[in-house]
């Protein structure tokens, strides 16, 4: 049996999560979701392999028309993933069982508006149709104001604050019906942060997550790094291992979270082992997104494999590659990497950190990144060259 936190039960449709529950497994559609048969198809292979919730994106009124009639043809337990425009939790609410809103997105659309009294029209909503609310909190959108308070050498703590900060207003609001997550791509900073906002609300039920940890095997391993010392600790209601895998091995995702709990529970720790910890944090790292509703091009998740087999001769040099599917949240993901490619309908942007070098076909971006490769890697041989 897992030890467990004293959380709070947050119901979502038929489960509860928290209060001593099984963990439930999460999964993410990648179809489109205005695609109704597609999406009810992969709700429904999700659902098979384990899922107790499944999350769908829903940027327009387009999808949320969609999700109605998905709703008329499934009966799991849906999330919905809103970003900037908030205001799209009402028309979706009367269809899902939990509405995920990210901090960090809560000041784009209408400014004028404070993000206090956007998360009174959130409570609202979701407490007129029965839904629960996540707090996702990304530290690849990290709310500004909190951001600008804290040195950038500290990325951990306008993180926190602002998760504290959204349970604080909510508690005010009566509305208790909530879970939070805090993800980053760095499995270490991942426990970092659930340890310390559970020290400081046990009571608040987590859902964990490793943001773009990329493809398998490498991408479970690296979430193992973070899912185990957390799990092991009783941190964690919820979870969701997430894999960039095509739509049709989507369900990888849910036997992997099933397997993590199950070895964890059998004192199983895989990550400690040394050919575990052998491929951590130094040598090339590469980040991918799990892919949705938003990606731009069906071919990202090949984008991924070429760029994982194109770069495998630079394993051991300290670099991240981050490769992400859309203009959403692509830009803004990528800034932290090394290199970073996102992708738009029929090209690829390449950037070095924060700053754009091109945007080339999907044929040419494969050499174009090679040769980019090849500068930082010099950079990084001339560099240690001067440290000895
Ligand atoms: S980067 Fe875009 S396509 Fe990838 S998971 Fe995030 S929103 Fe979806």
């Amino acid at each position: 049996m897992l030890p467990r936190y004293p959380t709070r039960p947050v119901r979502v449709g038929t489960l509860t999560i928290g209060n001593g529950q099984p963990i439930v497994i999460q999964s993410m559609c990648a179809t489109k979701t205005s695609d109704v048969a597609t999406t009810v198809r992969q709700i429904e292979q999700l659902t098979a392999a384990g899922a107790g919730v499944v999350r769908l994106a829903v940027d327009n009124r387009r999808e949320a028309e969609a999700l109605q009639e998905i709703r008329a043809q499934t009966g799991a337990n849906l999330s919905v993933d809103l970003q900037e425009n908030y205001r799209v939790a009402a028309e979706v609410a009367p269809w899902v069982e939990k509405i995920r809103y990210n901090p960090g997105h809560l000041f784009h659309h209408e400014p004028s508006r404070s993000w206090r009294e956007k998360v009174r029209f959130l409570a609202d909503v979701a407490g007129a149709n029965d839904c629960a609310l996540r707090v996702g909190v990304n530290c690849g959108s990290i709310d500004p104001e909190k951001k600008d308070k804290f040195p950038a050498d500290d990325p951990l703590t306008p993180m926190l604050e602002s998760a504290w900060e959204h349970c604080e207003l909510l508690d005010r609001l009566g509305f208790t019906r909530y879970v939070v997550s805090l993800k980053d791509s760095d499995p270490d900073r991942v426990v970092e942060l659930n340890h310390r906002f559970a020290a400081r609300r046990p009571d608040v039920p987590l859902h964990l997550g490793v943001t773009e940890a990329g493809m398998p095997p490498e991408g479970i391993l690296k979430t193992r790094r973070a899912f185990e010392p957390l799990l092991r600790e009783g941190i964690g209601d919820t979870l969701r291992v997430s894999l960039t895998v095509p739509v049709t091995r989507k369900h990888e995702e849910v036997a992997a979270g099933l397997q993590i709990v199950a070895d964890v529970a059998a004192g199983r720790f895989l990550a400690d082992r040394p050919e575990a910890t052998a491929t951590g944090k130094r040598g090339l790292e590469i980040i991918s997104c799990p892919s949705c509703s938003r990606v731009e091009n069906d071919r990202f998740c090949e984008l991924a494999e070429r760029v994982r087999e194109a770069t495998r001769y630079a394993a051991e040099y300290p670099v991240t590659i981050a490769v992400m599917g859309c203009r959403v949240n692509g830009p803004g993901e990528t800034d932290r990497a090394d290199l970073g490619l996102w992708c738009g309908a029929d090209c690829v942007h390449l950037k070095r950190g924060s700053r754009l070098l091109g945007v080339y076909s999907f044929e040419q971006i494969i050499s174009r990144l090679r040769r980019e490769l090849d500068a930082v890697i010099r950079e990084f041989v001339e560099s240690e060259k001067n440290v000895r």
